[in-house]
Parts: C-alpha cells; sequence; structure tokens
C-alpha cells in the first residue's frame, strides 16, 4: 500500500504524542501524520488522575475548556494514611474548596485522552488502527516506519524524524535499542472502577497500608459516584515477593480496619481489576537519535514517587516538538540536533525527579512514614511543607527536599 511521506510521523496518539502533533502544528510544522493503533475514544490503565502540571499544559494548547464537556472529578487535596493507620488532609495551596477553578480532576482516559486526541486531529493527519512493528532504516538513519492495518494490510510510511509516544512497550524504543528498563525502575500498577465507595471527600487518597509497602493503594473520586482504585510497587519488589497484585488489592479492601466499611457495598464494573507497567523517570532513558525522538512513558519519564507521568508526557511532546521544529528548518536531524530536546527536558523535569526519586526511597522505611504522618497530623506546616511538594512545581524543585522536610519535623 503506498502513502505518502512525511516530514514527522508520531506513533502513539495518547497524551504524548497527541501533544506532540498539536505543539508542531503551532510551531509552525505541517506535514504530519499522528498513529494509533487503536480507534478513539480507547482506554488506558491509569489512576485518572489530571495533575496540575497537566491542567496547565492543556491551557496553553488551549484545550482545557473541553475537558468540562465529559464526566470529570475535581480534586481539592490529598489524603495520606500511615501504614499505622494516622489519617491526614491535605488542602492544595489556595484552594478553597470546590468554589474556585479546579486545581486537578479525575477524568477516565476513555475520555480525557480522546479529548487531547480529537483536538490533535483537528490540526495533523491521523491514521488508527494502524499498528506500527519495525523501522525503516536508512544510512543509520531512522527514515518512517512499517506497520499493518487491522484486517493486515502491510504499509509502509516514510518520514524524515519518527516520534516514539507508544507507550510503555514502545516498539520505537525496542527498535532503536532503547527497550530494556530495569526492574527497580519499573512500578506494576492495578485499577479498579468502583461505584459506592463510602467517605468519599474530593480529595484523591494515597494511602500506605503494611500490605503493599514499599508501595501504595490509591482511591481516586470520579464523577456520579465512582472510583478508580488501585496499587502500585515497584517491579523488582512484587518479584522479589512473588505478589499477586489483583489478590492484595481484594484483600485491603474486604479486610483493612480502614477500608472495609467504606467498600461493603462497594461493587466494581465488568472489566474488574487490570494491570499495567509504570516506565519510571528515575532511569534516565535515551530519548534521541538520528531520525528519532521519544517521548512520555516511551521515554520512561513518570514520577518515580507519585505515578504520575500524563503531565510529563504532554510536557515532553512540547519540548520535543519544540526541537524537531526546528531540526526541520536547519534540514539536520542528526542526533546532535536533538541533544538539546534532551537537556531542556531534563532541566525542567530533572531536579523535581530526583526529589520524588529521594521520596520513593525514604518511602520504603515504614517507621519514617508512621513518623512524617505523624508529625505532619500536628504540625500545619508541615502539612503545607507537603502540599506545596505536590502540588506547587516551584516547591517542589527549589524549597522543599526531602532533608528540608526532616529538618521541618524535628524542629
Ligand atoms: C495503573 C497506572 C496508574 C497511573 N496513574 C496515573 C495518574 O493517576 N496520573 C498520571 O498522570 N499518570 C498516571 N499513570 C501514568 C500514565 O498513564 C502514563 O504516564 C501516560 O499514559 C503516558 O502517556 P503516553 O502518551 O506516553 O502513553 P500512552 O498513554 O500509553 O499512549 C500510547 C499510545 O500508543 C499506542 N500504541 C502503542 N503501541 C503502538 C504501536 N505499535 N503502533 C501504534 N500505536 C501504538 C497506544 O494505543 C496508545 O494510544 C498511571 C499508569 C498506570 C499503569
Amino acid at each position: 500500500m503506498a502513502r505518502p511521506s512525511y516530514d514527522v510521523v508520531i506513533v502513539g496518539g495518547g497524551p504524548s504524542g497527541s501533544s506532540t502533533a498539536m505543539f508542531l502544528k503551532k510551531n509552525g510544522v505541517n506535514n504530519v501524520l499522528l498513529i494509533d493503533k487503536a480507534r478513539f475514544p480507547r482506554d488506558k490503565i491509569c489512576g485518572d488522575a489530571f495533575s496540575g502540571k497537566s491542567v496547565g499544559i492543556a491551557k496553553e494548547l488551549g484545550i482545557l475548556k473541553d475537558f468540562g464537556k465529559v464526566p470529570n472529578e475535581g480534586v481539592y487535596g490529598v489524603i495520606f494514611s500511615s501504614p499505622k493507620g494516622t489519617i491526614i488532609d491535605i488542602p492544595f495551596p489556595g484552594s478553597e474548596r470546590k468554589t474556585q477553578t479546579k486545581p486537578g480532576f479525575v477524568v477516565k482516559r476513555i475520555n480525557g485522552d480522546n479529548v487531547i486526541f480529537q483536538n490533535a486531529k483537528k490540526m495533523v493527519d491521523t491514521l488508527e488502527d494502524f499498528t506500527v512493528t519495525d523501522l525503516i532504516l536508512e544510512n543509520d538513519f531512522v527514515a518512517g516506519v512499517k506497520g499493518k492495518t487491522k484486517d493486515g494490510k502491510e504499509a509502509e510510511i516514510r518520514a524524515k524524524i519518527v516520534v516514539g509516544a507508544d507507550g510503555t512497550s514502545s516498539v520505537v524504543a525496542q527498535k532503536v535499542g532503547q527497550g530494556i528498563l530495569p526492574p527497580e525502575h519499573q512500578v506494576i500498577a492495578t485499577r479498579g472502577y468502583y461505584k459506592g465507595v463510602t467517605g468519599m471527600t474530593g480529595n484523591i487518597e494515597l494511602h500506605f497500608v503494611n500490605e503493599i509497602m514499599p508501595g501504595y493503594f490509591w482511591i481516586f473520586p470520579l464523577d456520579n459516584g465512582w472510583a478508580n482504585v488501585g496499587l502500585g510497587v515497584l517491579t523488582s519488589e512484587k518479584q522479589k515477593r512473588k505478589l499477586d497484585l489483583k489478590k492484595t488489592q481484594e484483600e485491603i479492601i474486604a479486610n483493612n480496619a480502614l477500608f472495609k466499611e467504606r467498600f461493603k457495598d462497594a461493587k466494581i464494573d465488568e472489566q474488574g481489576i487490570k494491570i499495567w507497567t509504570l516506565p519510571l523517570a528515575s532511569h534516565h532513558r535515551k530519548n534521541h537519535g538520528n531520525g528519532w525522538v521519544l517521548v512520555g512513558d516511551a521515554a520512561s519519564l513518570i514520577d518515580p514517587f507519585s505515578g504520575e507521568g500524563v503531565g510529563n508526557a504532554l510536557t515532553s511532546g512540547k519540548f520535543a516538538a519544540k526541537h524537531i521544529a526546528e531540526a526541520l528548518k536547519k534540514g539536520d536531524v542528526s542526533e546532535k540536533s536533538f541533544d538539546i530536546y534532551d537537556k531542556e527536558l531534563w532541566d525542567t523535569i530533572g531536579p523535581e525527579i530526583k526529589t520524588s526519586y529521594n521520596l520513593q526511597k525514604l518511602g520504603t522505611k515504614k517507621w519514617l512514614l508512621n513518623f512524617v504522618i505523624d508529625k505532619a497530623a500536628k504540625k500545619p506546616k508541615v502539612r503545607a511543607a507537603i502540599s506545596g511538594m505536590l502540588a506547587n512545581e516551584e516547591a517542589k524543585k527549589e524549597t522543599i527536599s526531602p532533608l528540608g522536610l526532616l529538618k521541618l519535623i524535628l524542629t
């Protein structure tokens, strides 16, 4: 099947691929094809939390208002519980509950990703139901993709630059030799949609329960009485302890003193509990080369403490598009043209990733979590510092290091 050739082919129409497409258009690149193996709307296993960082980029793209047209639930703060069961409730800074603009929200990815993809579709060519299986390589440069349609028709599509935005199991990353991620830099996590969980507050909930330590169990509020419920743990830990994550989730819901009453009448939907992997940014993956660039999960950009990945997926799309546009203008799509993409991306997200990786390591110690959450329950200053770390990117970057937090706790 003959197809036209493009300046840029983007493999994957999730948040990273669709944002790359939209930012390319904004940077004056018009000859772009956005490919996905699925047809939108499509599901994606996720906690469905759309953070302040994601809201910021959606605003910049001019698509935030479109999220208002699909079911979503505002998030105004976060609840933590410690392994011994102390609970703290931390409102996001400046968020007067439910009276002002939502600082973040929870939106099922089947709806949220469709908002982003349909906006991208208005700006670039798209091809759904097409699975990329390989890359075209010429003179040490990636020069396009090979793949097949749903009914098995094979095709090759040529491009000056291929963007790998194809998620955790990225074919593009694998084909350029970047597919392997050590288990200590991956999280494996569950997701189930439950109706009728009681005690929901409009906050997201992260619970450091004994059953999944080190790791956490979450309950995120969705619209219409639904909740997104899951748990995550480092893949290395799951392997070591031979954990059955579905069983662990069912046990927490049925037996843990904090939750058994709240889930007494709750029902899971027909999809049941699903499992997927999160590639963490604690591993700085090589993200560019001759004729290729990786963004989002394909570039392993998920926050190693919170598990948040959509914000960095959208951010990487923005930086990749800027530097792809410049490379095309210069007529040089070699690896060195994209060094600046890696630099700008990691100068921006690197400090917060470092903080989160330190927090992840602190979070493996039960006694420390008990201690910190007990102190936070008693000290408003500690709660305010945690609130800043979670909601305010500047605070996370500069003001509050884990040591700074410790000092606040001890004084
Ligand atoms: C259980 C779980 C909970 C999470 N919770 C949160 C959360 O609450 N908040 C948050 O911000 N992040 C969360 N994350 C992380 C978040 O889901 C990812 O970081 C985010 O989806 C990355 O976006 P992406 O566009 O890079 O990849 P994806 O969203 O995975 O999109 C990749 C796209 O590529 C397509 N594709 C794949 N292979 C091919 C191929 N060969 N050919 C063509 N198309 C292909 C797929 O169909 C898909 O549409 C969670 C992840 C998991 C697993």
